[in-house]
């Protein structure tokens, strides 16, 4: 035996092969680099909503005194939580770690070595990268120039390989929607079929009563964006009732956390307050996409989620991002062939709109043409 030999060369090729996700970049990652207190920085790189989370919440962490013990593992509670939210069934809810988790456990059911996975891009990377963790090929079908999915090449993607098909609607980064006509074609094509509503809260127009009638639909929601809840991790799903109970026999015991049940119950407590949240940011995303209509650099896309995605017409997209840095503004910028010089920017407070134009316009007063 050679003992030094590093390990890592004995590890599954499908998975050196493939290239990680890119996350947002954290606060405290910025502060590391430029003179701002954690407080001053702007976070809308990531989606995450800005009003924060219940105060019932922060306030039922403080006081309570069980976390020493482990979650109730068959997430009895939690799933006629989310079910009552969701107005289906508990038999129908698989709930996650975030619905990052739920989309793993999904790809990981259906798709294996050659297997093939249908997506329209350009959209939210982490389809692909768990397509191919699993060992499968991702089929890029392309959306249009309006990021609007193309239903007709969808079918003709179709293959004896293909596995699942995937939509997040309203899509990431884009913000579009797929019209729920398009969605039961595909849906008819009788293929598992998942649709990502992270941000439906934002659109107000969800697939989930349709889970019952189509027996290989599956829709994926989350509390991350319009509950405020990103750093403690819920997501869920209104699957058919087989599909759940596979999902509970494959899924570790506690993966969701005692704090997340919690979260997730004072949450639905307190609708009201958080609805309002959800209101106030519809309503600054159209100012936000109005006062980024006037800058004759930036080109932004119609959203119903809660962020707008721009084309930046003048300048690089980059550059822009990192001079927001400075200022102390995270945001995303792309540059991939589907999403060239481009940036999304999360819809914060109306001061953050204030903030972003403000920077962005002493931004473009510097870019030549
Ligand atoms: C943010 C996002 C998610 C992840 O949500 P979590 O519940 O935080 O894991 C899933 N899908 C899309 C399209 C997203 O943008």
């Amino acid at each position: 035996m050679v003992i030094g030999i590093g390990i890592d060369k004995m590890v599954k090729p499908e998975i050196l092969a493939v290239s990680g996700y890119a996350a947002g970049k954290s606060k405290e990652a910025l502060k590391k680099e430029i003179e701002i207190s954690l407080d001053d920085i702007i976070k809308l790189d990531s989606n995450e909503n800005l009003y924060g989370c219940s105060p019932r919440v922060q306030a039922a962490l403080g006081a309570n005194p069980y976390f020493n013990f482990y979650p109730d593992a068959e997430q009895t509670e939690l799933k006629e939580l989310l079910a009552g939210y969701a107005g289906v069934s508990p038999d129908a809810i698989i709930a996650g770690n975030g619905s990052d988790q739920l989309i793993e456990f999904i790809v990981n059911l259906f798709v294996g070595k050659g297997d093939e996975v249908i997506n329209s891009v350009p959209t939210f990377d982490v389809f692909r990268f768990k397509t191919q963790l699993a060992g499968g090929t991702v089929v890029e079908v392309p959306r249009d120039e309006n990021f609007n999915i193309d239903v007709a090449a969808i079918k003709a993607a179709v293959s004896d390989r293909t596995r699942l098909i995937v939509l997040a609607s309203p899509n990431n980064p884009t913000g579009t929607i797929t019209p729920q006509a398009d969605m039961l074609e595909i849906a008819e094509l009788g293929l598992p079929f998942l649709v990502d509503e992270a941000y439906v809260e934002f659109s107000g127009e969800t697939m989930t009563s349709f889970v019952e009638r189509y027996p290989n639909m599956m829709v994926l929601r989350t509390f991350s964006k319009w509950a405020g809840l990103a750093g403690v991790r819920i997501g869920f799903g209104i699957v058919p009732v087989g599909i759940a109970d596979i999902v509970h026999k494959m899924r570790l015991s506690y993966n969701v956390n005692a704090a997340a049940v919690i979260a997730v119950r004072e949450t639905l407590q307190d609708l009201d307050y958080l609805r309002a949240n959800v209101e106030k940011i519809v309503q600054e995303r159209e100012r936000l996409f109005v006062e980024l209509g006037k800058l004759d650099f930036i080109k932004p896309f119609p959203s119903r989620a809660n962020f707008v995605y721009c084309s930046v017409l003048r300048g690089n997209a980059s550059d822009i991002k990192n001079m927001m840095e400075k200022k102390g503004i995270l945001i995303r910028y792309f540059n991939l062939p589907l999403l060239q010089n481009s940036l999304r920017i999360g819809v914060g407070k109306p001061e953050h709109t204030d903030a972003i134009i403000r920077a962005l316009k002493e931004i473009g007063e510097g870019i030549s043409d």
